[in-house]
């Protein structure tokens, strides 16, 4: 590579005002945004960008979901471009740095190599998934599981948010069903700055996380059936009690994801008895368990062994446990070539960093499953996210979108 090229830098405050100028669409008083998918606001953001792209040379493409794609050209077009961005819609109370870094530190990036008059070898491709967010659309992740074919994009024009628009409605009402059809966009890697939305980064007052895996999840429905019975009369040793049951089943689920810990969660997130009544002993319960584990074997022992303490503890206490499990999501391990490259350019940069696992879901969790992807990850306040107080540091941000820039650089190569 060349020297420009290898001593190459973003500018750091013209992304830094970039992230706070377009905070505008959809700011809230406390320092947020509110900028729903599809919604008013997200077109602002949409046209916003698109006319940024255009303006850095790019030509924007929009498929039928309303993903868009920015292409800047490359000296080898008989290749697909390396890809890099993420999302810009919003939680309702949401910050302004979910998504947004990752999506303005790729224009960046373009506008970057743009002023040094660089060209890649392969092109590049900025992209902007349509609702990542899944607050007024489910499910999350919407355009990307579209894109890798998850969900056919008939299914998903017709999802319906709480005031029954269709997909395929908010869409056309803001101009973004665009005419190019899903998954047409190839790419020949993928990457994709976000911020850690978690606390480990700020603890270790580490820069950048090299992102090597994601999270796989299991979701379990469970029911209790007991037995209904007078609070006063009936004898403790003669009771059938779902809620105690519950109870034992809530503390099993902690142990075990501890035991099976640090890389384990486990959570009884819902719990509902079927007749409440202060002087009844519970007879019903629905409940459910959401757990959690970047490791598949440690993904298979938490299944084994939350059954077998369910099924323990229901037979010492006369009571019917089932389990069903809703939905089993595999860990996502990362692309190692790109793992790496992500590592050597955070490491050339003299950038703090550590390996990470995501703990929350992104579009390129879905990528995975298609092509080579891997994540950047920068700190945030307090670990703080989905939240207006969303914060992160203008170094931290520069950082990331340096690590970023040098990946794709290496990616996609420097034309000679
Ligand atoms: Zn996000």
């Amino acid at each position: 590579m060349s020297k420009l090229a290898s001593n190459l830098q973003i500018d750091s405050a013209r992304l830094w005002s970039t992230i706070h100028d377009t905070a505008k669409f959809g700011a809230t008083p406390k320092g947020g945004v509110r900028r729903l998918t599809l919604g008013p606001e997200d077109k602002l953001v949409r046209d916003w960008f698109r006319a940024a792209c255009e303006a850095a040379g790019c030509e924007v493409q929009i498929d039928a979901l309303g993903n868009m794609f920015a292409l800047r050209r490359g000296r080898d077009m008989s290749k697909p471009p390396v890809g890099l961005g993420s999302h810009l819609d919003t939680q309702p109370t949401g910050g302004k740095f979910d998504g947004v870094l990752g999506t303005l530190a790729a224009l960046e990036v373009l506008r970057t190599l743009n002023d040094a008059s660089i060209e890649t070898e392969l092109p590049l491709c900025v992209a902007n998934w349509t609702n990542e967010e899944g607050s007024r659309f489910a499910p999350a992740m919407m355009g990307s599981a579209a894109y890798v074919g998850d969900f056919t994009v008939e299914d998903i024009l017709s999802r319906k948010d709480a005031a029954g628009i269709s997909v395929a409605e908010a869409l056309d009402s803001i101009g973004y069903r665009g005419d190019s059809a899903v998954g047409t966009q190839k790419f020949t890697s993928f990457i994709e700055l976000h911020i850690e939305q978690g606390p480990i980064l700020e603890a270790e007052s580490k820069a950048i996380g090299v992102v090597d895996s994601g999270q796989g999840v299991l979701w379990y429905d469970g029911k209790i059936t007991g037995f209904e019975s007078h609070a006063g009369s009936t004898p403790m040793q003669l009771r059938r009690d779902a809620l105690a049951t519950l109870s034992e089943i809530v503390l099993a689920v902690e142990r075990i994801a501890i035991e099976l810990g640090p890389n384990a969660v486990g959570t009884v997130g819902e719990a509902v008895i079927a007749a409440p009544s202060r002087n009844v002993i519970p007879g019903e319960i629905a409940f459910t368990i959401d757990t959690r584990s970047a490791d598949a074997a440690i993904m298979d022992a938490l299944d084994q062994r939350i059954r077998a303490a369910a099924a323990e503890i229901a037979t010492r206490r006369k009571v019917e446990v089932a389990l069903d499990l809703l939905w089993r999501k595999p860990p996502t391990r990362f692309d190692p070539k790109l793992v790496d490259a992500v590592e050597i350019a955070a490491k050339e940069l003299g950038y703090s960093n550590r390996r990470i696992t995501s703990g929350a879901g992104h579009d390129a969790c879905n990528l995975n499953t298609k092509m080579p992807v891997a994540m950047i990850f920068v700190p945030c306040k307090d670990g703080v996210s989905h939240n207006e107080l969303e914060d992160a540091t203008q170094p931290d941000c520069s950082a990331g979108a340096n690590v970023l820039l040098h990946t794709v650089l290496a990616l996609a190569g420097v034309a000679k």
